[in-house]
């Protein structure tokens, strides 16, 4: 099972490890983009924190309610495209989310399947156009794959924070076609993106929660 406990655990963590990487961020997003990317997430991830610190310690929130927030949070509080494309990531895994307090393998990867898609249905990437998605899809792929034959959730999150690796190393030599990067046209060439590298960061953190 994978429980709202744990996905706390995962966003806390995750706000940690992404203002310590916010300059490496910030450095691949001054390469390609606005150099903007590292403080975006710290910033937008500082206020997913505040906002669990603020919420009553004896109300644990569900599934949907927990991912429903964040997403509602990373929208209002960080501009830029990443703060749309995550917060509807998140939004959208709440809506799919049940309003318990656990699912099991096969339900976690749907609900991340659906906020994946959630991203696509509004910023239109595919797979090589060299964006979180490149990072994010064989993510949920492996996701969904380790759930089908059985994996616990650990072992699934371990799956998918290697393909995610993966994902963002191969975006290195593509030219960009959506976003920001993408006015660069060949000279966006070179260059991991930066949102792939803060999408592999998010699910080694949950692989490292979950294990
Ligand atoms: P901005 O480009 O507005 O400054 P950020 O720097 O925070 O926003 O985020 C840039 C990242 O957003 C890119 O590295 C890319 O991964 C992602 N991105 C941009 N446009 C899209 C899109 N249409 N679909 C998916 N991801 C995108
Ligand atoms: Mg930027
Ligand atoms: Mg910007």
């Amino acid at each position: 099972e994978v429980t709202a406990a744990q996905l706390e655990t995962w966003l806390r963590r995750s706000a940690d490890v992404l203002a310590a990487h916010a300059e490496e961020l910030t450095a691949l997003d001054s390469a390609i983009g606005d150099a903007d990317h590292g403080t975006n997430m710290a910033r937008g991830f500082a206020a997913v924190v505040a906002k669990l610190d603020a919420a009553p310690a004896d109300e644990s929130p569900t599934l949907q309610a927990l991912l429903k927030s964040v997403g509602m949070t990373l929208i209002s509080k960080v501009g830029g495209a990443s703060g749309s494309l995550y917060g509807t990531l998140f939004l959208d895994m709440g809506k799919a989310a049940p309003a318990a307090n656990e699912v099991d393998a096969d339900g976690f990867a749907s609900i991340v399947a659906a906020g994946v898609a959630g991203i696509v249905g509004r910023g239109h990437a595919e797979l090589g156009d060299k964006t979180m998605i490149d990072a994010l899809d064989p993510a949920v792929a492996a996701l969904q794959d380790a759930a089908a034959s059985g994996a616990a959730p650990a072992a699934a999150a371990a799956g998918a924070a290697e393909a995610a690796a993966a994902g963002r190393d191969a975006t290195e030599p593509l030219v960009a076609r959506k976003g920001r990067a993408s006015y660069l046209g060949e000279r966006s060439a070179g260059h991991i993106d930066p949102g792939a590298a803060s999408s592999a960061l998010l699910l080694q953190t949950l692989a490292d929660t979950l294990a």
